[in-house]
């Protein structure tokens, strides 16, 4: 089969790869139909996660066919459509029984950094039976690919561990596909205002689409001025971090609020400064995580509602085989104006990609479709 491999600091191929095989009684095999490429995927091929080794597939979010289950697998069957979780988790550990799953002591976040993950033809999945959940019927798979890591971590890791609730002023830091995640995430609460900070204005006018009710430009560096100005001085009552950088760390410490709660979804690579000499009489709460995924089944629902609809995510469409022009598009992301980008797997020549690298069905294929399903 093809997988996208790591070689090590900025070298990575498409390439040949023996075919996974089920290696515990609780593995499944799955056929990945759709993957995405994530700002982790870059981390890792700019060096910044010593984890992931020479060698390793990478990719941690996908959707696929269950090719086939060990002895132990109960929840799913080959045949299966299911949704990959980017997060890992036995089940039965310490952390696992108190639902921190990327605390899993045989578990995590390893898929496509310790062990080969999604950005191939096939996949091994460890505890198939946590990390797999059934696509309902009917859902789009696009849709539910958005469930993999994005909308569980905007969700877990800014929007509740943030308490986002009703009427408040919630301000997201970085609006990229998580932190754009968050935004849609947030709306669950109905806060009042919705503070989208970012440098990229085709970003900006993405997050005002998707509910941003300000959009700020920190090209000049006055965010933090900004948000204090539009609040009477009062800060926010949530302030989500999600690029991982010392400033946009500092303007989190400045903007927060009273009783307020600074979440962080940002990968940091070292420390930064903490400003407890100003904080300390401001009540705050400080919470980082990584996701753990346990919000998979109620965000099925709420996509089944009609509630959430993360495919206005998906700006981007390639054929697997056209993997490192995605990644491309995917590093110049403020010039491609490029937030998710689904990878077919149409080698198998079961889904055909035009040759333009774009899937996505035309309006008038999309009516189509519609009627041929309500003639049925
Ligand atoms: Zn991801
Ligand atoms: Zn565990």
């Amino acid at each position: 089969m093809k997988a996208l491999i790591y070689h090590g600091p900025g070298q990575k191929a498409w390439e040949n790869k023996a075919k996974p095989r089920i290696l515990q009684p609780t593995d499944a095999i799955v056929r990945v139909t759709k993957t995405t490429l994530c700002g982790t995927d870059l981390a890792i091929l700019r060096g910044g996660v010593a984890t992931c080794l020479p060698g390793t597939t990478l990719g941690h979010e996908g959707v696929g066919i269950v090719e086939e289950i060990g002895d132990a697998v109960t929840a799913v069957k080959s045949g299966d459509a299911v949704i990959i979780s980017c997060i890992t988790s036995c089940g039965r550990c310490h952390y696992c029984h108190k639902g921190l799953y990327s605390n899993c002591v045989d578990g995590g976040w390893i898929l496509g950094n310790t062990i080969d993950g999604t950005q191939a033809e096939y996949v091994r999945v460890p505890y198939a039976d946590n990390g797999l959940h059934l696509i309902p019927d009917g859902m789009d798979d696009e849709a539910a690919l958005m469930l993999s890591d994005i909308i569980p971590t905007g969700l877990e890791v800014g929007v509740m561990n943030g308490e986002v609730k009703f009427g408040d002023t919630v301000a997201i830091l970085g609006a990229g596909p998580v932190g754009l995640a968050a935004l849609l995430a947030a709306q669950f609460y109905s806060p009042a205002e919705i503070i989208v900070v970012d440098l990229d204005e085709n970003r900006l006018e993405k997050a005002k689409a998707l509910g941003a009710t300000i959009t700020i430009n920190n090209q000049d560096g006055q965010a933090a001025a900004k948000v204090l100005e539009l609040t009477d001085g009062k800060g926010v009552d949530v302030a989500i971090e999600v690029v991982g950088h010392p400033a946009t760390c500092e303007v989190c410490q400045s903007i927060i609020g009273a009783g307020g709660h600074i979440a962080d979804i940002g990968i940091y690579s070292k420390g930064v400064e903490l400003h407890k000499e100003v904080l300390w009489t401001k009540n705050i709460t400080i919470r980082l995580g990584t996701v753990n995924t346990t919000s998979i089944p109620l965000l099925l629902r709420t996509i089944q509602s009609g509630k959430l609809d993360p495919k206005q995510l998906i700006t981007h469409h390639f054929s697997m085989n056209d993997i490192i022009h995605a990644y491309d598009v995917f590093s110049n992301a403020a010039e491609e104006q490029a937030i998710k980008l689904i990878l077919v797997n149409d080698l198998d020549g079961t889904t055909p990609v035009a040759a333009n690298g774009s899937a996505q069905e035309s309006l008038i294929e999309q009516i189509v479709a519609q009627v041929m399903r309500e003639m049925q």
